[in-house]
């Protein structure tokens, strides 16, 4: 498995490092998150070895038992759908949350973690693709629920989280997606990131503006 995880993770920088270089990014202006849902904590431990500091996952139960094992030089993103009963599980493992995509669930992650004495990083997931299977605010309400999110007290407001569709309208969303995130840095500068990528999309990404990958699949194999 370390042979396959290190090739597998040495051509996924080479292909980050190209596709940044057409942006004049450099490999470490690319903030990887290695999505090992589905992926055993052996599966982990080896990337850690390799190098990877910051996994994703989504699922509540599973992010506990995977981050119960781990020191706190592991960074956890929570990129599932969130739901108010598995609040205060993610609020206590989760280092980022990807997904915050309405007002009560701000306030149920905001009131664990204010419990717990706990400052937790969190974008806000933006339905750019506009389908009703998609989580994420509409883009137009962006600006108004960031100001919301931004003014808790337990919540750190890092930036978007966008899942644009595969196929021919990829990257005209992902193009959307950096136009609505350069937005909201102009009002929140401190909403650097643009979290867009995944195993099948984040060169374009990359290209379009992203600063934030999420790759499971082409760094642990198929699920
Ligand atoms: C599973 C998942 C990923 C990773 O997808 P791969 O195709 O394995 O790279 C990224 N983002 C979200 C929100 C996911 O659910």
């Amino acid at each position: 498995m370390q042979k396959e995880l290190e090739a597998n993770i040495n051509s996924l920088n080479f292909r980050i490092s190209k596709a940044g270089k057409t942006v004049s990014k450099n490999l470490n202006d690319i903030f990887l998150i290695a999505v090992s849902k589905k992926k055993s904590i052996e599966h982990i431990t080896k990337a850690k070895e390799l190098g990877i500091k910051n996994f994703g996952e989504n699922y509540a139960q599973e992010l506990e038992n995977k981050a119960i094992n781990f020191d706190k030089d592991v960074n956890w993103h929570f990129i599932g759908p969130l739901q108010s009963n598995k609040a205060k599980i993610i609020a206590k493992h989760a280092d980022w949350i990807h997904t915050i995509d309405r007002k009560k669930i701000a306030e149920k992650i905001n009131d664990e973690c204010k419990k717990i004495n706990k400052i937790i990083n969190a974008c806000i997931q933006v339905n750019i693709s506009n389908e009703s299977t998609k989580g994420g605010i509409n883009p137009e309400n962006l600006l108004v629920f960031a100001k919301y999110v931004d003014s808790m007290e337990n919540i750190n407001l890092k930036g978007i989280m966008v899942l644009p569709s595969l196929g021919e309208n990829n990257k005209k969303q992902m193009q959307d997606s950096k136009l609505l995130h350069e937005e909201l840095v102009s009002v929140f500068p401190h909403a650097e990131f643009l979290s867009m990528g995944t195993t099948n999309d984040f060169e374009t990404a990359i290209v379009s503006g992203s600063n934030m990958i999420r790759v499971g699949e082409l760094i642990f194999g198929k699920r």
